[in-house]
């Protein structure tokens, strides 16, 4: 049923959102990098009641960054998926993730039953 020059289009299409999401990701992580600095340098002056705001600020950051590895890596799998041909074709159940989905996610590797089933087994 799938028409090979529109999986072709969805591919192409992919790979460039999936580009632009990696250079957001890098600018991101670069604008953390630097909050970080200027938190080491400010850290004298400020007053016990600020201190607990930065240690919650840097746990936030924390987890931030480890968001973006976890999505790092979901664009590096989307990309490898569409190297292989395997894009749009979902990882754990292998029907046709549809295309809407895509759009919206261009990093799913799964369709909307398998990734709500994973999420709920914590993967
Ligand atoms: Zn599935």
């Amino acid at each position: 049923m799938a028409v090979a020059a529109t999986d072709r289009d969805l591919a192409e299409d992919a790979a460039e959102r999936l580009s632009h999401l990696r250079a957001e990701l890098a600018r991101a992580s670069a604008r953390s990098d630097l909050a970080a600095d200027g938190d080491e340098r400010s850290d004298g002056h400020h007053h016990p009641a600020e201190a607990a705001t930065d240690a919650d600020l840097r746990e936030r950051q924390l987890a931030s960054q480890m968001k973006s590895h976890e999505l790092e890596a979901r664009i590096r799998a989307a990309e490898e998926a569409i190297a292989d041909g395997r894009y749009g074709t979902c990882a754990a159940c292998g029907e046709a993730i549809p295309e809407g989905r895509l759009r919206a996610v261009p990093d799913a590797l799964r369709c909307v039953a398998c990734e709500t089933r994973a999420r709920r087994l914590g993967h």
